[in-house]
């Protein structure tokens, strides 16, 4: 039956048509909020490139999140700015990490609120890569006057896992809800999943940065977290961003290796990832939408070239709509504030 019997504008005619017929809705339930936390006391450091965000020491850091605890926004993530960092990555496993100081401290303070771990270790490795690093066996044999190799370093895989475990635990044992790994190395779910168990965790859920793709996209979070690797780049372990079935392979063997609730990272430029993603399988899906999709968007607002807020709920619908039920932004609190 076409026109002009069907009319699909009869439906669009007013606020209140439109809303009975919505199909995606954006609830601050579905946010989580990303924070950085840093030593010191009442720091409140903006970030450059990230208008708006900050990093903050434990005790703005309690305050913040209570703050988005009342938005209606159940959880939020942490990431560390260690005092020093080194070639161990020992600022994310020890036990007064600055992860763990700020998650007994938000715990202690706003118990309700659910405290995810970012599980990494790029922002505790003096050379900003996520896993361990090794002189390449091709540059060690190569001669001084040869040209330039293009690999003279590895990350190595397997050397890395347990480090990863041993933050996964510790930040469990700090009181982290939900542990989240980030660093894209191959088989470390199936290696948190057991340490936390030996540990006796066996209720903290894992949330998989499964589909996480080497994006200019997170040029701002660097700074905000002060993990730029200091030579090379994460091309080695994180995904290339060409690749669609390589993103169900990985979220595959996540899932296999004992994952509870799976993400894709970035997430407005991967919305057919995300999309591939839901219809495939059947856990709890987030994106992140990392600092790169943040900036562009404060920043072309700051021109008086976009609608900022209306540009930052379209975004954040259009991920929701894609398929992801968690959506990780640094607009939770602002988005929260809109939709109420
Ligand atoms: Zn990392």
């Amino acid at each position: 039956m076409a026109f002009p019997i069907t009319r699909l504008r009869r439906l669009r005619r007013t606020d209140a048509l439109r809303s009975v017929v919505r199909e995606t809705r954006l609830t601050p339930e579905s946010f989580v909020y990303p924070m950085f936390v840093c030593p010191g006391e009442g720091i409140r450091k903006e970030i450059r490139s990230m208008p708006g965000v900050f990093n903050l020491s434990v005790d703005q850091a309690v305050k913040e999140a209570g703050e988005t605890y009342a938005l209606g926004i159940p959880s939020v993530i942490l990431f560390g700015l260690p005092e020093k960092k080194d070639e161990a990555a020992a600022g994310a496993w020890a036990e007064d990490g600055i992860v763990q100081r700020a998650t007994r401290a938000i715990k202690g303070e706003v118990p309700n609120l659910i405290v995810m771990g970012d599980v990494c270790l790029c922002e505790y490795m003096s050379h900003g890569h996520c896993g361990v690093v090794r002189a390449s066996a091709q540059s060690l044999g190569a001669a001084a006057a040869a040209p330039p190799l293009t690999t003279e370093y590895e990350i190595v895989n397997d050397a890395s896992l347990e480090l990863l475990a041993r933050t996964a635990v510790s930040l469990a044992r700090a009181g982290v809800d939900i542990i989240a790994p980030s660093d894209m190395m191959d088989g470390r779910v199936a290696a948190i999943r057991k340490a936390l168990d030996a540990a006796g965790m066996i209720n903290t859920p894992i949330l998989s940065y499964a589909a996480k793709f080497a994006s200019g996209y997170y040029g701002p979070f660097r700074e905000a977290a002060d993990s730029a690797p200091q030579f090379g780049d994460r091309r080695s372990y994180q995904m290339d961003p060409a690749n669609l079935r390589e993103a169900m392979r990985e979220i595959e063997l996540d899932i296999e290796e004992g994952a509870d609730m799976i993400m894709v990272k970035p997430a407005l430029p991967y919305l057919d990832v995300i999309a591939a993603a839901r219809e495939r399988f059947d856990l709890p899906l987030a994106a992140y939408q990392v600092s790169g999709e943040y900036a562009m968007i404060e920043a072309a607002a700051r021109n008086q070239w976009i609608d900022r807020d209306r540009v930052m709920i379209e975004s954040l619908l259009c991920i929701r709509r894609a398929g992801a039920g968690i959506i990780l932004t640094y607009y939770a609190k602002e988005a929260a504030k809109l939709l109420d």
